[in-house]
Formats: structure tokens, sequence, C-alpha cells
């Protein structure tokens, strides 16, 4: 499939487009050049929902789960989320910037989200992810691969530091690297 039909203004086709209004433009000229994972579940560590989803469109119901306390009012996004099954969702165009990584650095370069597209893996720090994510995440990885000139992809806990602990010990690295046979330096150094 080319390009061009794989994308529509920075929206995958294929995907399930459920657009957020937390984002903005990126700074004029910026190469897209990361990928950065997140591992997210609403309340933490149940799965399934539409918690994740509400949260991202400022839909969510604070007080519908003592949890939602710890997050009320927060506005933030990520351009994706694939969910236990590997169903794909976006949730903002590629072409502009979410609201994901916070606080950020890679290589020297700060503001993680002028130049990075956030996916996030449904889950849980610390626990397994299952096969239909890989998949899906190879998947879109090689399609955003195509599209922008991605150097890099890693977690959170690798652009915040002490800060962040997600996607965590339980994502598998060595899985993704084989299944895309980038280089080695195209990820965080595996433990
Ligand atoms: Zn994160």
């Amino acid at each position: 499939m080319a390009n061009a039909a794989e994308w529509k203004k920075g929206w995958r086709r294929g995907a399930r487009w459920c657009p957020s209004p937390n984002f903005g433009p990126r700074p004029a000229g910026t190469d897209v050049s990361l990928a950065i994972l997140h591992s997210i579940s609403l309340p933490p560590g149940v799965y399934g929902g539409d918690a994740i989803e509400r949260l991202f469109t400022n839909r969510l119901d604070w007080d519908a789960h003592p949890y939602f306390q710890q997050i009320r009012g927060m506005q933030v996004s990520s351009h994706f989320l694939i969910r236990r099954d590997g169903e794909l969702v976006q949730f903002v165009s590629c072409d502009d910037r979410a609201w994901h990584a916070g606080v950020s650095s890679w290589c020297g370069r700060d503001n993680c989200n002028d130049y990075s597209i956030g996916i996030e893996l449904e889950g849980l720090e610390g626990e397994a992810f299952e096969a239909p994510q890989y998949k899906a995440l190879a998947q879109l990885l090689r399609a955003i691969a195509k599209r922008w000139p991605i150097r890099a992809v890693v977690g959170h806990e690798h652009v915040a530091p002490g800060r962040k602990i997600d996607p965590g010990p339980g994502f598998d690295w060595a899985a993704l690297q084989a299944a895309l046979r980038w280089p080695a330096v195209s990820f965080p150094p595996i433990a």
C-alpha cells in the first residue's frame, strides 16, 4: 500500500479516529524523528472500558472512580492507543503535537512532544503486554517510519527518567527489535 493511501493529513487509515482537542502545532520545520511508547490503564490495572478515550477527549467523569481524583483536570493526549486486543485508536494527527511526554529530553534535545509521536499501550508498568499489541505496534511503527524520519523508538521512562516508569520492565524491547529489524541504535539499551 502506498504512503498516500496509508495516511490522511497525519491520520492513519484503518485506525479508529477519536479526535482529541488536546494538541497544538509542532514548531515550524520540526523533523518528527522519535517514537515514544507509554503504558496506560484506567483505573490502573483495569483493562477495557472507555476511560482512556474519555481522558484524552476531556470527557472523563472524575467522580466515577476514586483513582480519577489523582488525575482530575488533566488535559493530555497521545497520537495513538493500542488496546489489549491490538485495536488501534488515534487521537491526534501525527502532523500535530500531542501532549504525552511532559518534561522530557532525548539525546540532549528537550521537549520531546515537539518532535515525537506518542503511542500508548493499554497496560500497566511491570505487567506483560499482549501478542496482538506487539503485532499492531510493529505494523504502526513501520508505517510511521515510511512517512516520517524516525530515528529511534524509546519508552517514556527513557525520556523522563526518575519521573516516569512506563512502559516498564514488562515491555519486551528485544521482541520489538526482532519484529522491526531496525538497528540496535534505534532502541534504548536493552538490559
Ligand atoms: Zn507515559
